[in-house]
């Protein structure tokens, strides 16, 4: 980790971000990381937890929850029923509530993430003045991206348009009643159309300025990447130093990079544009039909080679 760290620093590293599994399984582990961040390389980290292993020793003075410039706790439902439904585990719910109310009452930096599914939007209703009651300040609508464990399930734990329309709408009318701050990423804005107002940044950041390294060692080109076979730019678990060559000369990470700048050639052809030019890459790989992938250079190793 320390090795692929520095290679990044290297690379100009601005900013880590630290996701599970949960990050919290091991204390020791995660505050040397942090404080290597911090000391040594100079740049802040973020942490995504599931907040279940929260406690008041961590977010006090000196604990491991204050190297953290940010700390994110994702709900993916708003209620026992419905969080516990994803999440597979009974009492979670509980446990990522109270874990919120202890990092929100030490006045740390904190977003909660909600992800809605088909069948838990309407939970998120409930949920936003609970949190609100507890002390939290910022909520950050997450859509649920065709990766990882979801991308089989995705067109069935997907949620339908109508469902998407009342959570974005619940949210919107909860920002303003209770003063709680609103916000999407791109991606997620691209997805949810009523959160289009909010800010954030505009275009998708794949291949410009962030990779996400999983467990094994596979460099993926964000963190909705990760998993998606397609999108794998290489590994680093032996030679870290690997990853300046995946930045830079990576077939995939170009041919994003050329989607983006309309420079790869099937793309002209393609009745997904501009979808992918101007949207998400993700996506585009969990949701192509056989036929779309047999054309797309992405999907089709034999295709690659194609920038102009
Ligand atoms: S599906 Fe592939 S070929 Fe079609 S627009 Fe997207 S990236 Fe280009
Ligand atoms: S590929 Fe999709 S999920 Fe990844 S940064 Fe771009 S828009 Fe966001």
């Amino acid at each position: 980790m320390r090795t692929i760290l520095s290679v990044s620093s290297g690379l100009g590293l601005r900013k880590v971000g630290l996701t599970g599994g949960e990050p919290l399984v091991d204390v020791p582990k995660l505050t040397q990381i942090g404080q290597f961040c911090l000391e040594e390389l100079h740049v802040p980290i973020h942490m995504h937890t599931n907040g279940t292993l929260v406690d008041e020793h961590m977010c006090s003075s000196g604990g491991v929850l204050t190297l953290f410039e940010s700390v994110s706790v994702t709900f993916l439902g708003g209620d026992a029923g419905t969080h516990e439904y994803m999440t597979k585990t009974s009492g979670s719910f509980a446990r990522a509530f109270r874990g919120t109310g202890i990092i929100a009452e030490a006045g740390l930096p904190l977003t909660c993430y909600y992800i809605p599914t088909h069948g838990t939007c309407e939970s998120f209703r409930e949920l936003t003045p609970k949190l609100h009651d507890i002390g939290v300040k910022r909520i950050r609508a997450m859509a649920l991206a065709p990766s990882g464990r979801a991308r089989p399930i995705y067109g069935e734990t997907a949620p339908t348009q109508e469902e998407m329309r009342q959570f974005e709408i619940d949210l919107l009318e909860a920002r303003d009643r209770l003063g709680v701050y609103v916000e999407a990423g791109y991606c997620t804005r691209l997805s949810m159309p009523n959160l289009a107002i909010l800010a954030g940044h505009d275009v998708c950041m794949s291949g410009r300025n962030r990779v996400h390294i999983n467990s094994k060692g596979d460099v993926f080109p964000c963190t909705a990447a990760s998993g998606v076979k397609e999108l794998r730019l290489g590994n680093v678990k032996e030679d870290p130093a690997a990853l300046r060559k995946i930045w830079v000369e990576s077939d995939i990470i170009n041919m994003i990079r050329a989607i983006h700048n309309g420079g790869l050639a099937a793309c002209d052809e393609c009745n997904r544009m501009p979808n992918c030019r101007d949207g998400c890459t993700v996506n585009a790989c969990g949701t192509m039909s056989d036929v779309e992938r047999a054309m797309c250079p992405l999907t089709n190793p034999q295709l690659r080679g194609q920038l102009r």
